[in-house]
């Protein structure tokens, strides 16, 4: 039978490409998956059809109508998962491996897409930080924002996480409303394209925004812009050659890199054999090694423990991974799978070779043995031991992206700190420790090299989310050695896409060019009550200005016994003209704030749910007794959290009778969409 071809899709059409393919091999036997190739390929076309197709449309879009795309994405791959487990079996990984990859890909998109629905505006352009007073008269004011690229986001990926790699990527990118051309990495490229193929089929993406290389890049990067982002994920040796591309430098194309990394793990100086915190290491060091086979960019290639425990952390380590059934990812006993193809098992192997000649020895697996069905990349899990970690270099600077981890000792908790930023900057670092003063020496010597810690006791463990698993909610990346880039970590995403620029003008004309209500901007003062409408139905800078009531001293002292607040600033006249801040007794904070409430609340049942919070607070001048008040509340942003419950921020302004700003604040509240 032939090798099925796997296809480009390039102009929102599906190429065959031309020329010579490369056939890509099953990782259980090395018989031929597919064959692929990018031969013929306009390149330089497909970055325009994106910049001028792919861009524009997805710029039309607000965050949430992105937002809403990415969950319906999710939702594709979802219902066509199977699909893709069973081509992840050729990868060599098992079905819970290939869990991480597909579903977690898969909720990495639902995560943006509630990210992007909760926290950014249902607008086109994202503020950020709070408005700078450029002038007395606050008719000149600052406001960074941050608008979406008009180029194309470049993803080159690595091939441990075929579907997973491609969406974490793939997610900020869209939310931001940059179009996209990924590269999945060959050994992969059949369950990259076939995920793909399923967004595609979706139906919900406009034209353009996705495209897809399965092959070389050819001439592509001689025609990338300032307006371009590459990021890569891969080797160092990959990410050094593509970062020094001549275009790269002189365009300043934003380049994320996403490389190798030599990340440890600690047993702390107090985890003693026998404390849970020992038994905790053991089983992460173990996981690590053997989930995916130990191809994870986060797994734990040195583990750290005290001298004094070494013994017994070699000897737990090893009874545990003896325990690990290696062979064929299908069958349902398997533990752990084979590596990608033979190829990657002499890389590591060569690699471990490396690290023993450096003066570490095998103490678990064999490298030499064939650890499952014959053809097949079957590698057993391998524990070395250097004794001398302060002369072995290679342990800390050869990364074998496999089964494959080096125990090391040290000697005191400085030393641990040392010997751990000796990776020269890593993805991910985990520290087993129940002691809090230890933990805390041992961030603040450590955290500058690594760009995710857990510190992991007893009382965690069992919620954990575990050393290797990056998250869509934080950022995902390291210093150095790892490539110095960051990714996902939520919002802060979504922002590699977009462009921030540092605007000055009047808050008029920033709430117009935001579209977005900004303090001091225009209000639109409406007559019915903004509580008795749903969420849908209200407008930015939408305005509710209520009537006035005057504050007694009866009501300050009413106030100060009922609630107990009887601060001297509200009782003793004396005092609180002695005081450099008031001129005599003054009202309450809180007492303003709830008569504030008092004035804007609609009290009967509505689209208004609840008051879940306030931010922001400031109280700005004293409100004296006989002073009035009167309170502005303003429409400022709404935003979904679920299909039935959404937010509302509100700005609230109290103004005395000489319309000077007494408090203000922002008022969230639950409501109806
Ligand atoms: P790799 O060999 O460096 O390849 C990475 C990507 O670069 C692949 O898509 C590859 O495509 C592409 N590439 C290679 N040469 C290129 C060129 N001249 N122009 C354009 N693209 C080129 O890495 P890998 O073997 O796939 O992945 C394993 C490595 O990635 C490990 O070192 C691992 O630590 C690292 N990794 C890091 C992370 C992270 O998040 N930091 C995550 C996963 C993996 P082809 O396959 O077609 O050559």
């Amino acid at each position: 039978m032939k090798t099925p071809q796997l296809l480009n899709y390039a102009r929102d059409r599906w190429i065959a490409g031309e020329g010579t393919l490369v056939e890509l091999p099953s990782a259980i036997d090395g018989s031929p998956v597919a064959a692929t190739g990018s031969g013929g390929l306009d390149f330089a076309a497909m970055l325009a059809h994106a910049r001028n197709v792919g861009g524009p449309a997805l710029r039309k879009l607000t965050f949430h109508e992105r937002a809403r795309m990415l969950k319906a994405l999710g939702q594709a791959i979802m219902a066509r998962k199977e699909e893709l487990y069973e081509l992840n079996y050729a990868t060599g990984c098992t079905r819970k491996d290939g869990w991480i990859d597909i579903e977690g890909g898969a909720g990495t998109l639902f995560s943006f897409s509630s990210k992007g629905r909760r926290e950014l505006p249902d607008a086109y352009v994202l503020l950020d930080g709070q408005l700078e007073p450029l002038s007395k008269s606050g008719a000149f004011v600052g406001q960074h924002v941050f608008t979406s690229l008009q180029g194309v986001a470049v993803h080159i990926n690595a091939f441990n996480f075929p579907v997973w790699g491609m969406l974490e990527k793939l997610a900020p990118t869209l939310l931001a409303g940059v179009p996209a051309i990924v590269k999945p990495a060959s050994p992969t490229a059949y369950l990259t394209e076939a995920a793909f193929r399923i967004m595609i089929e979706a139906g919900v993406l406009p034209p353009g925004a996705v495209q897809l290389i399965v092959g070389h890049v050819g001439d592509l990067f001689d025609h990338l812009t300032c307006q371009d982002v590459v990021s890569f994920t891969g080797s160092a040796q990959t990410a050094m050659k593509l970062q020094s591309h001549p275009i790269i430098a002189r365009e300043s194309v934003r380049f994320i890199a996403e490389r190798d990394s030599l990340n440890a793990s600690i047993l702390g100086p107090d985890a003693a054999p026998g404390t849970p915190e020992f038994d905790l290491f053991v089983r992460e060091v173990c996981t690590e090694m053997t989930v995916k086979a130990g191809q994870k960019c986060t797994a734990i290639r040195r583990a750290l423990a005290p001298a004094e425990f070494i013994d017994a952390a070699e000897g737990a380590i090893r009874e545990r991974l003896a325990n690990t059934k290696v062979g064929d990812p299908r069958a349902e006993d398997t533990r752990m799978g084979a590596l990608v193809n033979r190829g990657q098992r002499e890389d590591v192997k060569a690699k471990i070779a490396e690290i023993a000649a450096a003066g570490a020895r095998v103490v678990a697996g064999d490298p030499e043995a064939q650890a499952g069905p014959d053809g097949g990349a079957f590698l057993s899990p391998v524990l070395l031991r250097a004794d001398d970690p302060w002369t072995c270099d290679a342990a800390h600077d050869v990364e074998p992206f496999g089964p494959v981890s080096t125990l090391m000792p040290y000697s005191d908790l400085d030393d641990a700190v040392r010997l751990a930023n000796r990776g020269r900057g890593s993805l991910a670092l985990s520290m087993f420790s129940h002691s809090p003063e230890a933990a805390r020496d041992f961030v603040l010597g450590a955290a500058a090299y690594h760009g995710r810690m857990l510190v992991i006791d007893r009382t965690n463990a069992k919620d954990s989310t575990g050393h290797g698993s990056p998250l869509p909610v934080l950022t995902h990346g390291g210093p150095g050695r790892a490539g110095g880039g960051e990714e996902m970590g939520g919002i802060r995403g979504v922002k590699h896409y977009m462009q921030r620029t540092a605007l000055q003008s009047s808050p008029a004309m920033i709430a117009a060019i935001t579209d977005q209500y900004i303090p001091g901007g225009p209000k639109h003062v409406v007559e019915t009550h903004p509580f008795r409408r749903r969420m849908s139905e209200l407008i930015i800078g939408d305005t509710l200005q209520t009537k006035s009531r005057t504050v007694t001293l009866e009501d300050i002292e009413h106030f100060a016994h009922f609630t107990g607040d009887t601060f001297y600033a509200h009782m003793d006249e004396e005092a609180a003209k002695a005081s450099p801040i008031f001129e005599g007794r003054v009202a309450h904070g809180y007492l303003i704030l709830s008569f504030g409430a008092g004035l804007f609340v609609d009290p009967d049942p509505g689209p208004v749910l609840a008051n879940t919070g306030l931010e922001n607070l400031r109280f700005l001048t004293p409100l004296y007794p006989g002073d009035s008040m009167r309170v502005e509340l303003t429409v400022r942003s709404k935003s979904l959290k679920s299909e039935d419950t959404g937010v509302v921020r509100w700005a609230v302004e109290i103004f005395n009778q000489k319309d000077e700003l007494v408090a203000s604040y922002d008022l969230l509240t639950e409501n109806v969409p």
